[in-house]
C-alpha cells in the first residue's frame, strides 16, 4: 500500500500539519532537528501501531499538549484505506476506515520496512534488537507467526510467575512446570519460523551486500539458540525441553525461564567472520542495509506487493560508490520515503520533495 497523505496533530514537534506524498520516491529534506525522523516515525506508527524508537506513547505527544493524533490515507489498486492512531489520557486508539481496531489488525495491512541510523544495533547491539528484527519482519508476512509469538509470550509470562512463586516457596516447584509444555511447543514453532526466515533471505542478503559493496563475499545468517541445539535432525521441542528440565533448579533460583526464543540471537557472518567483530563501520552499515533490502524483497514476494520503505538518513555514512549502489538497489521498490539533511544528489526530477522547517512543511 502506498501512503498518499498524512495529517498530524500534536505529534512530536508538529502541531497541525498535512503532508502529501508522491507515488514512488519521496525525499524529506531539512536541517537537523526540524522533524524529519518524527515524520517517518508517524508513518511507521500507522503501519505497525507503534514507534520504532520509543515504546512510550506519552513521549510522542507534543510537549504540553494532552494528546496526539495521526491520520493517514493509503491506497492500493484504487482502494483507499484510512488509518488513524491517537493517544491521550493514557489511552491509545487505532481506527481503520473509521472502525476501532487492534494493533494486530494493522500488522501486514500496509507492510513497513524502516531503516535508521539506530539500525547499526542490528550488528553491534544486544540480541534483543535482532530478535525484534526477526519478529517484526516475519509477523508482517505471517499472522500465524504473530499469533504463535503472542501465545508464547503469554505462556512464558505464566511460567515465570509460577517460577517466582516456587522461588518464594508459595507453591510446589512441580506446579511451575505446568506451563513448560506450552512454552516448549510454542517456542519450538517460533524458532522453526525464524530459522526458515533466515534461510529464505540469506541469498538476497548476500546479493545485496555484494551489490552495495562492489565485492562478493560469502554471507551467512546463523540462528544462535542459547543453551540448546537445533542442528540437522534435531527435534527443537525436545532439545528445548531438555535444556529447561536440566536447569529447573537454576530457573527456580532465578525466578524466570532461561531458555527459549526470548533469549536467542542470530549472527551475521562474512567469509565466516562475525561482521560485528571484524566488519568496518561501512561494512556493518552495508550489512544492515543488505538485510533491510532483503526484508523488503521477502515481504514483497509473500504479500504480492512491496512494503512501504522508510529510510532515515541512510546515505550519510556511506561512501559515494556505496550510496550510488544503494540508490540503484532501492529503485525497484514501490514507494520509498527517504530523509536527508543535505539537498543531496538524490534530489532528481522524479523525486517528490518535502521540506521541513521547525515542524512546518515547505
Ligand atoms: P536530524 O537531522 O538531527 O536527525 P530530524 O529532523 O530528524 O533531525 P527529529 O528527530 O524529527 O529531527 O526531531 C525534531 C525535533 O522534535 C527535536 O528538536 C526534538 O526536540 C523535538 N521533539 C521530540 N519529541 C518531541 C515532543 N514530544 N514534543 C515536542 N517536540 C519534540
Ligand atoms: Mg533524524
Amino acid at each position: 500500500m502506498r501512503i498518499q497523505k498524512i495529517h498530524l496533530t500534536n505529534f512530536r514537534n508538529f502541531d497541525d500539519v498535512d503532508v502529501e506524498f508522491g507515488e514512488h520516491r519521496n525525499l524529506i529534506l531539512g536541517a537537523n532537528a526540524q522533524g524529519k525522523t518524527n515524520l517517518l516515525e508517524s508513518i511507521h506508527i500507522l503501519g505497525v501501531g507503534r514507534s520504532h524508537r520509543d515504546r512510550k506513547d506519552a513521549n510522542l505527544v507534543r510537549f504540553e499538549e494532552p494528546f496526539y493524533r495521526i491520520e493517514g490515507i493509503f491506497e492500493h489498486i484504487g482502494v483507499k484505506t484510512r488509518i488513524e492512531v491517537s493517544y491521550g489520557e493514557e489511552r491509545k486508539r487505532i481506527r481503520i476506515n473509521g472502525k476501532d481496531a487492534k494493533p494486530v489488525d494493522l500488522i501486514g495491512l500496509v507492510g513497513i520496512v524502516i531503516s535508521s541510523p539506530d539500525d547499526i544495533d542490528l550488528v553491534k547491539g544486544s540480541p534483543g534488537f535482532r530478535r525484534t528484527f526477526l519478529d517484526m519482519a516475519i509477523s508482517q508476512m505471517s499472522k500465524e507467526y504473530l499469533v504463535t509469538l503472542q501465545r508464547y509470550v503469554r505462556a512464558l509470562t505464566q511460567r515465570n510467575l509460577l517460577l517466582r512463586a516456587a522461588q518464594e516457596r508459595r507453591i510446589d516447584a512441580s506446579e511451575a512446570t505446568t506451563w513448560t509444555q506450552s512454552v516448549v511447543e510454542l517456542g519450538a514453532m517460533v524458532v522453526r519460523k525464524r530459522v526458515a526466515y533466515l534461510e529464505e533471505i540469506v541469498s538476497q542478503v548476500s546479493e545485496n551486500f555484494a551489490f552495495i559493496s562492489g565485492k562478493t563475499s560469502d554471507i551467512k545468517l546463523t540462528y544462535d539458540p542459547r543453551g540448546y541445539g537445533i542442528g540437522e535432525g534435531t527435534d527443537i521441542a525436545v532439545s528445548l525441553a531438555n535444556a529447561l528440565n536440566a536447569h529447573s533448579d537454576l530457573e527456580i533460583r532465578r525466578g524466570h525461564t532461561l531458555y527459549g526464543p526470548h533469549v536467542d540471537d542470530f549472527k551475521l557472518l562474512s567469509d565466516d567472520r562475525d561482521i560485528r567483530q571484524f566488519g568496518s563501520e561501512g561494512e556493518q552499515r552495508t550489512a544492515v542495509l543488505a538485510l533491510r533490502c532483503a526484508e523488503t524483497n521477502a515481504m514483497g514476494e509473500r504479500l504480492g506487493r512491496y512494503p512501504l520503505v522508510l529510510l532515515d538518513d541512510v546515505f550519510a555514512e556511506l561512501d559515494e560508490a556505496r550510496a550510488g549502489a544503494l540508490t540503484a538497489l532501492i529503485s525497484k521498490f514501490d514507494q520509498i520515503v527517504l530523509t536527508s539533511s543535505r539537498p543531496a544528489r538524490l534530489a532528481d526530477d522524479d523525486m517528490h520533495r518535502i521540506t521541513i522547517t521547525g515542524g512546518r512543511i515547505g
